[in-house]
């Protein structure tokens, strides 16, 4: 129709020329993988990306052929990002954690045509360079240097590249945005793990609610040091959002333990973060033996598994740090739901405040959630009803890739495989996921939940629970705890936990001390594996049977 609006394509290319344009100073501070610290600018990031845009076309990259990456986070692997993605490619990042067979798994299913990695990983690649059909470069993100050069003759250098690359280049025009932009695979806990591929809209709408200040509020008055791995999501989507609003970045490399954290933090004057609990464990730990604060740090994305509400009254009282509790998945690019309370909360005591800041949170505008029960009917969002959450909306998965199924529900909801209720407000508590929830006497038990007070007792280091076999009820709750050094765990602190604060059914029978608690590539704890060594073990309890 005649006097609409111009129709101009939502491309990533755009978030990285508006970040040279308008924040072309602001800083990108970077550890380097081989030691020391780096420094550059969204101006230098794009130019930088731009010729190696110019490489990929010199190579014969076709629109959507894929570029893998295994990297840290760092300056290259963000020029990555913009360069393949801006250029029509397609950024597959792999999450070096996963086991070597599932590495092959996905390069050979993803079809990748190049590979990056940063100089950690070249013993890895290097042992996986046989099996990978389709990759016919592998790139070191390091300058060229000799003595490298001559163990793997197989191997290009980064620098090398950028080098070649034309000065004036620029980003294709014929890019349409629901072209894909970028691939991840889930952790796959259990199967193959499944890709799912963005596009250049499903990010670009991503990215533009995730700076919003009900989600992770970002501006460029901010500094943002994403402890979220690139290769976890895309680091939950802050390698775009931050650049697209000006937020300084601080990329801490391959260092992710609480003192290297906290060092960047106060160095750099960090004001907003993001990561899994597992780590902020690490930091709370340092910080605890250190006295060190952390006076600029205003508030933290907490996701990927629930947040134990220990860890969230922590950071607040003693480190004036905000949570921000999250919820998402590879499937939802990531953010599905943040925890942030309304205006109507003041109204409510600290301790309501407390226990609702607990919760996973409510959906930004883009994502619609739904609770139902197992023939698919629509449950109550009335805070109690318990049911399988689905999802939908303008960055969630339609299919996986190269999947012949139908990967949807009920005609068009994502089934994310979680157990949830959801209030009046949309605030979302995650029960389980559905193959971890317990069934004891016909009766559910959150596993997530017992973990979570298990979690805030003084001996108790780490803890995970799981549905054990029980010859009466068909399964209980089983605790498994690492101790804190210097403590010890008996059956009388089990009540210090539970006592009052869980249905009396709900308490486990009993525990276990272990040396670990198995986690995933992406810091989830293995349920599986505790079930399979701990599954049985108390059919053989004879007290209980
Ligand atoms: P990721 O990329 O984070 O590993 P996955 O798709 O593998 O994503 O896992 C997503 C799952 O992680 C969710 O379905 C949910 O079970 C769990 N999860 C993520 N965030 C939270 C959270 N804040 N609380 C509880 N569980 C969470």
């Amino acid at each position: 129709m005649q006097g609409l609006m111009m129709d101009r394509q939502l491309l990533i290319s755009a978030i990285i020329d508006h970040a040279a344009s308008y924040h072309s100073d602001t800083e990108v501070v970077s550890v380097n993988t081989k030691g020391g610290q780096h420094r550059t600018n969204y101006a230098e990031i794009r130019k930088r990306a731009l010729k190696l845009a110019s490489v990929f076309n010199k190579r014969g990259m076709a629109k959507s052929d894929r570029i893998a990456t295994i990297a840290w986070n760092n300056f290259r692997h963000l020029e990555l990002y913009y360069a393949i993605s801006g250029n029509g490619q397609v950024c597959h990042t792999i999450n070096p954690r996963l086991f070597a067979d599932q590495m092959t798994y996905i390069i050979n299913h993803a079809e990748d045509r190049m590979i990056f990695f940063d100089a950690t990983f070249l013993p890895l690649v290097d042992g996986l360079r046989e099996n990978l059909k389709t990759v016919d470069a592998f790139v070191l993100m390091e300058p060229r240097d000799d003595e490298t050069a001559e163990k793997y003759p197989w191997l290009e250098f980064y620098e090398d590249l950028i080098e070649s690359g034309d000065d004036d280049y620029h980003w294709p025009e014929d890019l349409d945005e629901n072209d894909a932009s970028s691939l991840c695979y889930t952790s796959g806990t259990t199967g193959n793990p499944k890709g799912v591929l963005y596009s250049n809209r499903s990010t670009l709408i991503h990215a533009m609610m995730s700076a919003t200040p009900d989600v992770v509020n970002l501006s460029a008055r901010d500094c943002l040091l994403p402890v979220v791995p690139m290769f976890h999501v895309n680091a939950w989507g802050t390698a775009y959002a931050a650049p697209m609003v000006g937020t300084k970045m601080v990329m801490p490399g391959p260092n992710l333990d609480g003192k290297s954290i906290a060092t960047l933090f106060n160095q750099e004057k960090v004001t907003v973060s993001a990561g899994v609990p597992t780590i902020w464990a690490g930091l709370i730990d340092f910080l605890e033996q250190s006295g060190e604060k952390l006076p600029f740090l205003k508030r933290t994305v907490v996701g990927g598994s629930a947040c134990p509400p220990s860890m969230i009254e922590k950071f607040r009282t003693d480190y004036d740090v905000e949570v921000l509790h999250a919820w998402g998945m590879t499937e939802l690019s990531p953010l599905g739901t943040v925890n942030n309370l309304k205006n109507k909360h003041d109204a409510l005591d600290n301790d309501e405040q407390e226990n609702l800041r607990c919760n996973q949170g409510r959906p930004p505008f883009g994502i619609e959630l739904g609770v139902f029960d197992d023939e698919d009917n629509p449950l109550a969002e009335d805070g109690q009803a318990q049911g399988n959450l689905y999802c939908r909306g303008y960055w969630v998965l339609n299919n996986y890739f190269h999947s012949e199924g139908d990967d949807l529900r009920n005609g068009n909801w994502f089934p994310t495989g979680d157990v949830a209720t959801i209030d009046e407000d949309g605030f979302m508590t995650i029960r389980d996921r559905s193959k971890d929830i317990i069934k004891s006497g016909g009766e559910w038990i959150s596993t997530v939940e017992l973990e979570n007070l298990a979690l805030g007792h003084p001996a108790i280091a780490d803890a995970a629970v799981i549905a054990a076999k029980h010859p009466k009820w068909d399964e209980r709750p089983l605790l498994l705890l690492v101790e804190k050094p210097g403590s010890e765990f008996t059956e009388s602190n089990m009540n210090e936990i539970y006592d009052g604060k869980v249905a009396k059914w709900w308490v486990p029978d009993t525990f276990r001390v272990v040396d670990e608690i198995p986690r995933n590539a992406t810091g989830k704890v293995r349920k599986n594996l505790l079930r399979e060594t701990f599954g049985d073990s108390l059919m053989d309890d004879p007290k209980l049977a």
